[in-house]
């Protein structure tokens, strides 16, 4: 479990109807004075104006790898809570707190309802009723259980305290092969595209991968001769943003620009990952973007803000966003300029607000976790 501390000068209330440039010179104080003590991480899907104070930006495993590495006393998450979360463990590992002398890097995600559909589709409880009653049909020691990085803590925990590991959307298939070298079985939770894309890759057929859905009546609404069956048992979750996107939208592309290349996230549907020239994590899909030569068309299934920042920092290329509606991780979207400036203001102050903070237990399972996958990649 992760609590929630918070001390607080300020009243967030008083923030509210300040305009950006007033925040913007609030902030850019704020940092100022915190100088090399703050350290404030952007997600990819962050909007802009928010990211512009980051001083560094990345995805969720790259953030938490910065968060490992740079000193400070400490950091400010714009991102989820399931990251800030990951942060904390990672800063605050048994070895770095005995190098601060036992002090704790001290994490804040702005807004705390900033969380993540996906990793809210997978409860800790739920989880561990799934895992009891896969052993009333299959033998739990044949699985290794394999959580998304885009998960809360006490799963990851779950999976260090159950001989599994974490994955990411860059690493999925590579872990999957570690699991299954030592495993007959995956269970894979919380994303069902990421682990079905995936696993269709390594020649995995749909037949072996029975949905596990926790609200289902028994066997996980799937069955005692598809569980036997299975390699992988995918969890029903899913990103409420990458599933958004159609077969349509790819074909309508298709249509409307020829020579156009689908650039999907693996968060997609199977329909769409299918039917796309290219699929890949986020930091593939900048990748890609970015070494490609002038005058390249693509029409880009991924969250709405990184694709729009594609978009100005490559205005040599011709880039559009797959959907015609807005796909935005609006949970994400709830860190803004006044929370930002506000969460910085009280640091300043000496009086943290929306402290993210991992119980000892649950972080050491966790980096346990952590660790198997780091060891791997
Ligand atoms: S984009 Fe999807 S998976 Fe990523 S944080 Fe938002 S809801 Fe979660």
């Amino acid at each position: 479990m992760s609590s929630t501390i918070s001390l607080s000068t300020y009243n967030f209330n008083d923030y509210r109807s300040l305009d950006n440039e007033t925040l913007n010179r609030r902030i850019r104080k704020a940092k100022a004075q915190l100088g090399e003590r703050l350290l404030i991480l952007g997600h990819h899907y962050q909007q802009d104006e928010v990211i512009e104070h980051a001083d560094l930006r990345g995805d969720s495993l790259e953030l938490s790898r910065m968060a490992a590495e740079r000193p400070c006393e400490s950091i400010v998450f714009c991102g989820v809570h399931f990251m800030a979360e990951t942060a904390d463990i990672v800063a605050n590992r048994p070895e770095r707190l005995r190098a601060r002398g036992g002090r704790r890097v001290t994490v804040v995600l702005p807004d705390l309802a900033a969380g993540c559909s996906m990793a809210d589709m997978a409860a800790i409880e739920q989880v561990e009723n799934a895992w009891e009653d896969l052993g009333q049909v299959i033998d739990t020691t044949e699985i290794t259980p394999v959580t998304y990085i885009n998960s809360a803590a006490s799963l990851k925990a779950f999976c260090g305290r159950h001989g599994g590991i974490v994955c990411t959307s860059s690493n999925a298939e590579k872990i999957l092969k570690c699991a299954f070298a030592k495993s007959k079985r995956v269970l894979f939770f919380p994303d069902q595209h990421l682990g079905r894309n995936t696993s269709l890759k390594m020649g995995i057929i749909n037949e072996q991968m029975p949905v596990w859905d926790p609200y289902g009546r028994e066997f996980g609404g799937t069955s005692r001769a598809a569980l036997e069956n299975s390699r992988v048992i995918l969890w029903k979750g899913h990103c409420s943003v990458h599933q958004m996107f159609r077969p349509e939208h790819v074909a309508a592309f298709r249509q409307k620009i020829p020579g156009v290349q689908i650039l999907v996230h693996p968060e997609c549907p199977q329909e769409v990952n299918d039917i796309a020239d290219l699929s890949g994590s986020t930091g593939y899909i900048i990748r890609t973007v970015k070494s490609a030569p002038a005058g390249t068309k693509w029409a880009i299934g991924t969250e709405l803000h990184l694709v729009n920042r594609l978009k100005k920092e490559h205005p040599e290329q011709e880039i559009h966003f797959l959907s015609p509606v807005m796909c935005m991780c609006a949970t994400m979207y709830r860190i803004d300029l006044a929370h930002l400036c506000w969460s910085l203001e009280n640091l300043v102050a000496g009086t943290p607000v929306n402290i993210i903070r991992v119980d000892d237990d649950t972080a050491a399972f966790s980096l346990l976790a952590l660790e198997r996958m780091l060891a791997i990649v």
